[in-house]
């Protein structure tokens, strides 16, 4: 009952949103770092939350044969300790030096035997004789386009461990993806294709360059021997990716679904202490000037003061879980402000695939805009449109209703959140319209905070990818919003745009004429597209617009050399980024033609994406991989089989 009416006032709040349909490092020196035998290794995770009870010990695991470790329910659980298939002779393709790096591990790490058999999955931290940490699979489940999907899980993922950079002391969980199946691998074979894991391991490690939230690629493994059947035969490979950690909505979803109040709990507790730096590290806690910092960057005044309404007493209105809440909906914001702000689409946000510290994640049939087009969606089979562009602010804050759903609980309890009887008996019926109207009140609450939030960030990145120093409120619409109509109706290059614009010298754009004549340098090479759109009428449209940002320009950079200001767009603007007709052209070299090179070099490019150029003997390449995109390439579509 009680549930059920969480979940019907809260739809209500969502649609509220659902009107927000904006259109919205330093090098390593090579003898530094561990080896990836060597570096501190933990198990966080797996020692503090319930294993299967069907093998609740590694041992347990290790002593049957992994075809016993197939799919079926797990209950009462947030994991399955399960080994990695042993891999016929894999060959490494590559390495991520700034993954190396971030982890804190040696460079020259990227040639050493032992790095390759673990990342291909033929050795893992734990033997029978010495312990150590034994590998697992993650219990989840998810809402699938909008539907209860039941239990999902790490079908194909398998984590070796928790590694902790020891200089940076951030922890990441290390883990496989295609290393073979798991209980949570339903009617699939546990296999990753080729085509998709080189799409992720380039892509992931992009997104970070530019700044976004991101799981990590390390290392991507072909696995020659192994013949995956999708629409064809492909070859499989496994991809080691690691991130803060792999949490997401859907783990959430799956307790609430089995009405596991105690698990929900419990993993709320894990999360607020083990995954973020402590309840203390959350919004709105009530902290002496001495404690300062918290779980994310200070660059939004807002984060800490909660709004106004919801300022009472800490720990009876809003609760620690309320402050939880706040937290991940805070990430998830800034996260889909970035994929806003650069074009970046996820493809499939499904709740399976959101995660609960805000991080990009999944990496199927997601791709960077082309020509700006708020309905385009690189997911084949959404005919719905339900993921694509415009829609991802509205649908991440879906998903975060169902989490508020997830937590309703606890974070309605208010201050009688500890009290024995709500412990163990849970809500009263007496109590439940007091709790209910505290979480509807606090959740609706976090909605307005997701959308200022999210705006602030949008905002503050647009600002700057403008190249402009103080966001001022007329340049939403007169800059952003009439840049976005403007790219949209002409057919423009989204990311394209930006950097062009960050090599145009004010000095040229003076008079109408001047930037009239200026404004094809945005125009694709076969000229002007839209509807009604001529060369003339386009050139005019954006000598309007650039008349205005000029303005913008001069006034935010009065006296400063105009230099300062193309440098500070090209650091925000890329001018390379993995589209999908790049990354076509990478699998189609890797994988028909035996080309070796051409990853290590497309990962560099990725990976220092604001660059003019990376390597002069390739100039040419790089100059098309960063030129116009081939016109029936152009907003390319996936289909979700990798
Ligand atoms: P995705 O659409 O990639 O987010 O996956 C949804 C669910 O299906 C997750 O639980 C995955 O682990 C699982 N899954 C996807 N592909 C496979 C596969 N080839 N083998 C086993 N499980 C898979
Ligand atoms: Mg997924």
């Amino acid at each position: 009952m009680l549930r059920s009416s969480f979940s019907r006032s809260l739809r209500t709040i969502q649609t509220r949103l659902n009107q927000m349909a904006l259109h919205v490092g330093a090098q390593n020196s090579a003898a530094e770092g561990l080896t990836l035998a060597e570096i501190p290794k933990s198990n966080n995770f797996t020692s503090k939350l319930p294993p299967d009870p069907a093998f609740e010990t590694p041992e347990a695991s290790h002593s049957v044969s992994r075809e016993h470790l197939g799919p079926r329910l797990v209950k009462g659980a947030l994991y399955t300790y399960v080994r990695p298939e042993k891999p016929e002779d894999p060959e490494l393709l590559g390495v991520s030096p700034k993954a190396l790096e971030d982890l804190g591990l040696k460079l020259e790490e990227a040639q050493n035997p032992e790095l390759k058999e673990i990342v291909s999955g033929n050795r893992f931290f734990w033997s029978e004789e010495k312990g150590g940490v034994y590998p697992w699979a993650q219990c989840y489940g998810g809402w699938q386009f909008g539907e209860w999907a039941g239990q999902l899980g790490d079908g194909r993922a398998i984590s070796l461990a928790e590694i902790t950079n020891p200089k940076t002391k951030v922890r990441y969980e290390l883990q496989l993806k295609g290393a073979g199946r798991t209980p949570y691998s339903r009617f699939a074979d546990g296999k990753a294709v080729l085509r998709s894991s080189i799409r992720e391991y380039i892509v992931s490690e992009a997104l970070h360059a530019l700044g976004v939230p991101t799981t990590r690629a390390l290392s991507l493994t072909l696995l020659p021997k192994s013949k995956v059947i999708r629409e064809r035969i492909e070859p499989g490979a496994i991809v080691a990716r690691f991130a803060e950690t792999w949490l997401r909505i859907g783990t959430f979803d799956i307790l609430h679904a089995r009405n596991d109040r105690d698990l929900i709990r419990k993993l709320a507790e894990y999360v607020a202490e083990d995954v973020f730096p402590g309840w203390e590290s959350l919004p709105g806690a009530v902290r002496t000037p001495q404690q300062g910092g918290s779980a994310a960057d200070v660059d939004d005044p807002p984060r800490n003061i909660p709004p106004k309404e919801i300022q009472g007493k800490e720990g009876e209105e809003q609760n620690r879980f309320a402050r939880l809440y706040r937290e991940i909906v805070r990430r998830n914001a800034k996260t889909v402000a970035a994929w806003q702000a650069y074009g970046f689409m996820n493809g499939v946000l499904n709740t399976d695939n959101t995660s609960i510290y805000g991080l990009s994640m999944d990496y199927g049939p997601f791709a960077f805009m082309d020509n700006f087009d708020p309905q385009y969606t690189p997911n084949h089979d959404d005919h719905m449109l339900r993921y694509s562009y415009k829609n991802q602010p509205s649908i991440i804050w879906w998903n975060l209703v169902r989490l508020g759903e997830s937590l309703g609980e606890l974070i309605g309890a208010g201050d009688q959140v500890d009290d024995e009887t709500f412990m163990t008996k849970g809500v009263s019926e007496a109590q439940a319209p007091v709790m209910i109207k505290r979480a509807e009140t606090i959740i609706s609450q976090t909605a307005d905070e997701y959308r200022t939030v999210f705006l602030n960030e949008y905002k503050r990145l647009m600002t700057r990818r403008l190249g402009l120093r103080v966001f001022q409120e007329s340049d939403f619409d007169s800059l952003f919003s009439e840049l976005l109509d403007m790219m949209e109706q002409l057919e423009l290059d989204f990311n394209h745009f930006f950097r062009r614009l960050s090599e145009l010298p004010i000095s040229e754009l003076e008079t109408d004429e001047q930037r009239q004549a200026r404004a094809s340098v945005f125009f694709h090479e076969e000229g002007v597209g839209g509807i009604g759109n001529t060369e003339e009428s386009a050139r005019r449209r954006v000598g309007e617009w650039l008349a205005k940002w000029r303005a913008r320009v001069l006034e935010d950079w009065q006296g400063v050399d105009d230099g300062e200001r193309r440098d500070a767009m090209k650091r925000v603007n890329p001018k390379f980024l993995p589209r999908s007709w790049i990354l076509d052209e990478v699998i189609e070299r890797v994988e028909k033609k035996g080309d070796r090179e051409i990853l290590g070099r497309v990962m560099n490019m990725a990976l220092h994406p604001f660059e003019d150029s990376w390597n002069e003997k390739y100039r040419e390449e790089e100059e098309r991989f960063c030129g116009d995109v081939p016109r029936f390439k152009r907003a390319m579509m996936c289909s979700c089989s990798s």
